[in-house]
């Protein structure tokens, strides 16, 4: 069984430069006060493995669950099916897996990267760092090509608890981002900039963190540090999200030590009204 949140057939901002169908598994054991996916932190909807095997098959290929026969267990679609199968799906090129925090459910996460695997898709993991073992028994096996690992701000107590509302987390965070550079996988490392929290003086230190790791560790793949632009989730009291120029001023200053990103929704600017598209 898989407690599963929902699936994405079709995205292009999770891994960018990629087309990826992404799925989310429910539960996560942080509290992230603007956590973005607030309703998946809970809660069940445990769903069959082959059920969801059998729509990820279909989404891949865009056809619609019942044009394929689902079959009582995933280990019925032969290789041969899979490629098949795959050769013939229109965009999708990745799968990602997300939440929540998917390793929560690590034999599902096992399943569901072995799926994509024999799909032939490229598979990324989004994940909060929460828990380094689990990270290192998937990588050890080889079976993701990426990760995007969370970090809420700087790596220390009190922030990080402030950040996610749970004590004892930023060790954990920082185990797994070890994990990343020792393994070589290539990874993104991922802020979302809310106006009390991080600072620019504590992205400037992720920063510091993620250069002296690249150090210790000639083989990591750190490609991207991205400054995503916070913003009120739904029933969220609104606020002011930090603006483009004071995310670009801690990307200059976070930037003379590793490049760094800046992500925010698009704002296209007429004559006289501004409006946004995400
Ligand atoms: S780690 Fe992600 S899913 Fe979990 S509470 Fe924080 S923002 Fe929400």
């Amino acid at each position: 069984m898989v407690n599963f949140g929902g699936i994405v057939p079709l995205s292009t901002v999770d891994w960018l430069g990629k087309a990826a169908l992404v799925v989310f598994l429910r539960g996560c054991p942080l509290r992230c006060p603007h956590c973005h996916n607030h309703a998946l932190q809970t809660g069940e909807s445990d769903i069959e493995f082959h059920a969801l095997a059998s729509r990820i098959v279909c989404r891949t290929k865009g056809l619609h669950t019942p044009a394929i026969k689902l079959r009582a267990n995933l280990h019925q679609i032969s290789l041969e099916d899979a490629s098949i199968r795959a050769s013939s799906r229109p965009f999708v090129e990745a799968f990602v897996l997300s939440g929540g925090e998917p390793l929560q459910q690590l034999k599902a996460c096992h399943r569901l990267f072995g799926l994509a695997r024999s799909l032939e898709l490229a598979s990324g993991l989004e994940t909060s760092g929460f828990y380094p073992d689990r990270l290192k028994t998937l990588l050890e096996g080889g079976i993701v090509d990426k990760v995007f690992i969370d970090l809420k701000t700087v790596l220390n107590e009190p922030a990080y608890q402030m950040a996610t509302g749970i004590g004892g987390v930023a060790a954990r965070v920082r185990e797994s981002l070890e994990i990343c550079h020792e393994f070589g996988v290539a990874f993104d490392a991922r802020c979302t900039v809310f106006p009390e929290l991080p600072s620019c003086s504590q992205v400037k230190e992720i920063a510091r963190i993620l250069e002296k790791l690249g150090g210790e560790y000639p083989d990591s793949h750190l490609e991207h540090f991205v400054l995503q632009q916070g913003h009120p989730r739904e029933g969220e009291s609104w606020f002011e999200p930090v603006s483009l120029e004071a995310m670009q001023e801690m990307a200059r200053a976070a930037g003379q030590l590793i490049p760094v990103a800046v992500r925010a929704p698009a704002v296209i600017k007429w004559a006289g009204q501004i409006s946004k598209s995400t």
